[in-house]
This record gives C-alpha cells, sequence and structure tokens, in this order.
C-alpha cells in the first residue's frame, strides 16, 4: 500500500468509482477493492457541508460536531472525503485494523491541512508497561501516521480506575509534549470484562476528577444516557473536551426476506449457515427461525414505523446521532463512516435541531426496545452471576458483529474470553434472571449472542 499514487488534483466522487472499477457508492471498501490511489481531494456538485464547530474543551480545537472514527475505515479517500465535508477531527488507534487505520489516515492526512485538523489515536495499557515501551509504540503510530506530531494520545479502554495513576504513562505524556511531539492527552472506556474491574461512569468521573486529562471518548446514546449525563457534567465541570461513541442501539432489523433475492445481510447469514451446517435441511431451519424472529420484530415495531416512517436500522442510526448532535454539552460525535454515501446522508445534519417527529420516534423506540437493548459498559447483574460472565461485554461484542459489519473482529474477541463465555450458563439455574432493571431476559439474549458469535 506504501506505493501508491498520490493524486494532486481534485476529482469528483464519479470520477473515483470509475477509476476503481468495483467500487460503488454504497459499497464498503475492502482492502480487496482499493483504488490504489490516494486523492488530493474531491468536488462535489453537492457537496454536504459541517455546519457546526464546538470548543473540544481546555483543548480550545474548534471540532466540527460531527468527527470521524477509524473503527471500520481501511482506505483513505474516506478520511479525505469527509475533511472536504468540513470534518476535522479524526479518530485512529493503534489496534484499528492492525495500525491500518492509522496508516491510511496517514495518507489522507498529506492532503489535508495538518493544523486544521485534530488527530487522536489510543494505546491499550498493560498495568506494568514500561514508559520506555509507552514512548517506542508511540513512535510507531507517529511512523503509521506519518507525522511530525499527534493531538491527543488516549489510555484505550480503560478498565480499572487504578490505570489512571499510571506514572509511566505520565511521564511518557510529559516527555512527548515537551519534545513537541503530542499536545493532550485522554482516555476512552467500554465498562469492564471482570467483577474485579471498574464501571465506565467510575473510570470516567475518576478520570475527570483527576485533572491529568484532557479528553473523554465514551459511550452515550439515548438508550444509554444516565451515566453518559452523569460523565459530561463532570467533563464541563472540569473543562474536559467530551466525544461520544456507540451512539446508536442498533436493535432495529426490519428487511423482509426473499430467497430469490436475499439482502446483503441475509445472504452473509446464509453463507455462514452454509458453513457452519452440512445439510440444507438445518440451513433452511436456522434461516426460517431466523426469518421468524425479523417477522416478530416487524410486527412489534410496526405501529410505530408506521407513524415515524423509521423502518431500517440506517435511520434508526441518523436519529440517534441527531439527538445527541443537539447536546450542547457534548462536543462531537464519533461515527464510524465505512463509506461515502453514510457521509452524504449524516452531515447536512450538522448543527441541525431534532425535530418533533424525530423526537417522538426515538422515545417510543425507547420503550419498546428498553428490555433488549443491554446498556453498553452497565455492570448492574454482574453480582447476580455465579460465574462472573461478563454480560455486557458479551452483548457489546454481538452488537459490533450483528449491527456494525465488524463479524471477525466480534468473534474473535469472544473467542479470547475464553472460559468466561456463555458456556458457562449451561447448568446454571440463572440467578441472573430478574436482576436488569431493564428487565433484559439475560440467559436468553447470552444464549443468542453465543450463537452468533460462535458461527464462524
Ligand atoms: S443485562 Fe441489564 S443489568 Fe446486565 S449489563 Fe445489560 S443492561 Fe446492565
Ligand atoms: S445464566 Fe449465565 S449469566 Fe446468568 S447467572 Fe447463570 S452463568 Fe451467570
Amino acid at each position: 500500500m506504501s506505493d501508491r499514487l498520490e493524486e494532486k488534483n481534485p476529482i469528483s466522487r464519479r470520477k473515483f468509482i470509475q477509476i476503481s472499477g468495483a467500487l460503488t457508492a454504497g459499497s464498503t471498501l475492502s482492502s480487496g477493492l482499493m483504488p490504489n490511489r490516494v486523492f488530493a481531494g474531491f468536488q462535489e456538485e453537492k457537496q454536504p457541508k459541517i455546519k457546526k464547530f464546538k470548543t473540544l474543551g481546555r483543548t480550545g480545537f474548534q471540532a466540527s460536531d460531527v468527527s470521524m472514527g477509524g473503527t471500520r475505515v481501511r482506505e483513505a479517500n474516506i478520511f479525505r472525503y469527509a475533511y472536504d465535508c468540513g470534518v476535522n477531527y479524526f479518530d485512529v488507534a493503534e489496534g484499528y485494523h492492525n495500525g491500518d487505520a492509522e496508516r491510511e489516515l496517514g495518507k489522507a492526512l498529506k492532503h489535508m491541512e495538518r493544523k486544521k485538523v485534530f488527530i487522536t489515536t489510543k494505546l491499550h495499557l498493560d498495568p506494568d508497561e514500561s514508559e520506555e515501551s509507552i514512548l517506542n509504540r508511540f513512535r510507531e503510530c507517529l511512523k503509521r501516521l506519518d507525522t511530525n506530531y499527534i493531538d491527543a494520545l488516549y489510555m484505550h479502554s480503560v478498565k480499572k480506575v487504578s490505570l489512571l495513576d499510571k506514572p509511566e504513562f505520565h511521564s511518557a505524556i510529559a516527555k512527548l509534549k515537551a519534545d513537541g511531539k503530542l499536545r493532550f492527552n485522554g482516555l476512552s472506556s467500554h465498562g469492564p470484562r471482570r467483577d474485579s474491574e471498574d464501571s465506565m461512569e467510575k473510570v470516567m468521573l475518576a478520570a475527570a476528577e483527576d485533572g491529568r486529562f484532557d479528553l473523554m471518548l465514551f459511550i452515550y446514546n439515548f438508550m444509554n444516557r444516565e451515566s453518559g449525563d452523569k460523565i459530561l457534567k463532570a467533563c464541563k465541570e472540569n473543562n474536559v473536551g467530551a466525544t461520544a461513541m456507540k451512539t446508536s442501539p442498533g436493535v432495529l432489523k426490519v428487511d423482509d426476506y426473499n430467497s430469490d433475492q436475499p439482502t446483503e445481510e441475509q445472504e452473509s447469514r446464509l453463507r455462514r449457515y452454509r458453513r457452519r451446517y452440512d445439510s440444507q435441511e438445518e440451513i433452511d431451519q436456522k434461516m426460517k427461525e431466523w426469518i421468524n424472529n425479523q417477522k416478530e420484530t416487524m410486527k412489534k415495531i410496526q405501529p410505530f414505523v408506521d407513524k415515524y416512517g423509521v423502518k431500517t436500522e440506517e435511520q434508526l442510526r441518523i436519529n440517534s446521532i441527531r439527538w445527541i448532535l443537539q447536546n450542547p454539552d457534548m462536543h462531537t460525535v464519533c461515527v464510524s463512516f465505512k463509506d461515502f454515501d453514510f457521509i452524504d446522508k449524516l452531515i447536512p445534519f450538522s448543527g441541525e435541531k431534532l425535530d418533533e417527529q424525530s423526537t417522538g420516534f426515538l422515545n417510543n423506540f425507547k420503550d419498546i426496545y428498553s428490555n433488549q437493548y443491554c446498556r453498553h459498559g452497565c455492570t448492574d447483574c454482574i453480582s447476580t452471576c455465579p460465574e462472573l460472565v461478563p454480560v455486557s461485554t458479551i452483548m457489546r461484542y454481538a452488537y459490533y458483529y450483528e449491527h456494525q459489519g465488524r463479524e471477525k473482529e466480534a468473534i474473535q474477541k469472544y473467542q479470547k474470553l475464553s472460559d468466561m463465555n456463555v458456556s458457562k450458563c449451561n447448568d446454571c439455574t440463572a440467578p441472573c434472571l430478574n436482576s436488569c432493571q431493564h428487565h433484559i431476559d439475560i440467559p436468553r439474549q447470552l444464549s443468542k449472542a453465543h450463537q452468533m458469535l460462535t458461527l464462524a
């Protein structure tokens, strides 16, 4: 990928798609389909533009209200296109696609005005990690991003308050700042995996109090706002830059099934069933069960689909993000764009208020789906489980699989849980059953997640 051509002139998206051949406007840009060129920019007649910028806490940076995360991006031109639309905050991590997200952003950065963008990257830290190791890993991030400095380095997915105090991290940050290689530092959290770990809320509130963290990236959506609101308040009081992630609950699945013309998602499910089951009978049976589930879902949501006209997961996602955009205390919403189309669909809502119709939809949706959506980062039920199964972590992996198109990664993450997985539930009397304040049927949901995440 390093020998890619760099194009000096901007290009239209239509032309880009012609050059890249197999790509279509809405397709995922997988590494196999890369156009082998990084373009200087995009010139569209009707390019959507960011309309609102907010001060990112004490950094003072004016961040676009919609920012871009690199969890799903493996193509520099998507970053470049977002920049042309006014997005100026880009978030990647050492661990995203083994550094490829950083590499692709680095290529796109060549065609951006460096001072006008805010680049963040993240490192998972071991409790016993040395300062030298942190500095070395950071230098590798700099190389992959191909830039002289990084705006912010985050501790990635912090699971224990005690890690916040890690002297080796703070001394490394001080050195990097003194060398002009780094401007700010922050942290992200997804909540705990084990009962010995701390909730996202606890970690973030402690970090705000600590005073050494300039930025925070945390889970926030309309179904899961209680702890997020507390964190936001702490960010405001301590002038910390606040970025939202995991912005949509993603439980709306309404595609009709036509066996002659399955949707992309249905086709991918069929492929998995074919790999897993030997006989056509079993495959048909599994597909039938899944379709029946879909139909049940359809039946439930039909009244408000009719009322609000929202019937796809993408529409739900856009509305969920719009709900956050109108919050004056959330500085930016980090969206994992994976194609041009979603950028075109979402950016027009920058700076816009959520209308009454959409607010009504989200409230209605929240009521109906409350007992199906396990809140990311929640730990409330873990103490009821004698086996300490990490419920919200497993549900989050299922979310990556089902709603973010990160199937392989979700399966790998689930495999890493090894003996902490759902197999523990097999001989259990399920004392967790009534422990969720949102009335989630924990054993049933876990069993569904397990089926999905072991469907390799
Ligand atoms: S099932 Fe309920 S209590 Fe358990 S982690 Fe999910 S939201 Fe929290
Ligand atoms: S059913 Fe599973 S999650 Fe629930 S208490 Fe038993 S082992 Fe824990």
